[in-house]
């Protein structure tokens, strides 16, 4: 299993994942050609990779996902609502004829060396989703982000991975106290906007006495987050459950930029 996060964050989120022959994206928010720079820096090729899978059709999330899945030739799945959205929009950035969508079933599908599950997440979007990834050797890969409130039926389903990708965006205070319109600080704190440090942090405990290990903090906010603050919020909430960092579980903040090595 070979896990890169390319890109993470408000400028453009994309994650590279791979079991024995099946590689995917999830995400594609920078352009094509950073995409594409960044996998070849990791000695990835592009034309390698099978299938992607997008969250949801803001464009931090699919930026480059036109160019990128059309000259590679690479099917597209997603949610109904999602898809929907780029096939009514006729949204020339991300929408073209060529591109081949696929609805993620509702009881999952065996792609390759995966099997993938979807599940709703809580955010301003037609119809978001997170993803599990599981493996024939039982490991089982969750992405959440872009989620405003951690819900049941997200636990339910993310409960038993191994490894997560769980959003952490923003510090409540610093966005409280920031330069932001009223009504967007309101968006980022609703429900249906973006998870803070707290509400992320206090997600892992459960996580990690069901078998997590390996916590990746993604889709940091540039201007209301400190990946140090982020950090220390998880590792704090995690040490007062007597939850020890490199003993029970490892932790992994993911950059704005084109992310170093993270494989498992
Ligand atoms: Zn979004
Ligand atoms: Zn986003």
């Amino acid at each position: 299993m070979i896990i890169f996060p390319l890109f993470s964050g408000s400028a453009g989120n994309s994650t590279y994942l791979k079991c024995k022959n099946t590689a995917v994206l999830v995400d594609v928010g920078r352009s094509a050609k950073q995409t594409e720079d960044s996998l070849i820096q990791k000695n990835l090729h592009p034309s390698k990779i099978n299938f992607i899978f997008i969250t949801h059709e803001h464009l931090d999330h699919v930026k480059g996902l036109h160019i990128f899945a059309s000259k590679y030739k690479i099917p597209v799945y997603s949610s109904k609502g999602t898809i929907n959205f780029f096939r009514k929009k006729n949204n020339s950035r991300v929408i073209s004829d060529k591109l081949l969508f696929k609805v993620i079933p509702s009881k999952g599908v065996e792609i390759g060396d995966f099997f993938v599950k979807s599940f709703n997440v809580s955010h301003d979007c037609c119809e978001g989703i997170g993803y599990i990834f599981e493996t024939q050797n039982e490991r089982k890969i969750a992405f959440v982000t872009d989620t405003g409130c951690v819900t049941n039926e997200m636990r339910n389903s993310i409960v038993g991975c191994d490894t997560l990708f769980l959003e952490s965006n923003h510090d409540v205070k610093m966005v409280e106290c920031g330069k932001y319109p009223y009504n967007i600080k309101k968006r980022i704190i609703s429900d249906i906007g973006h998870l803070s440090n707290e509400d992320c942090a206090k997600e892992l405990p459960n996580l990690v006495n069901s078998g997590l290990t390996h916590i990746i903090l993604s889709h940091l906010s540039k201007n209301n987050n400190l990946a140090q603050l982020a950090y220390q919020t998880a590792v704090s909430t995690l040490f007062e459950h007597n939850m020890k960092e490199n003993i029970d579980y490892t932790l992994f903040v993911s950059k704005n930029i084109n992310n170093s090595c993270c494989s498992f």
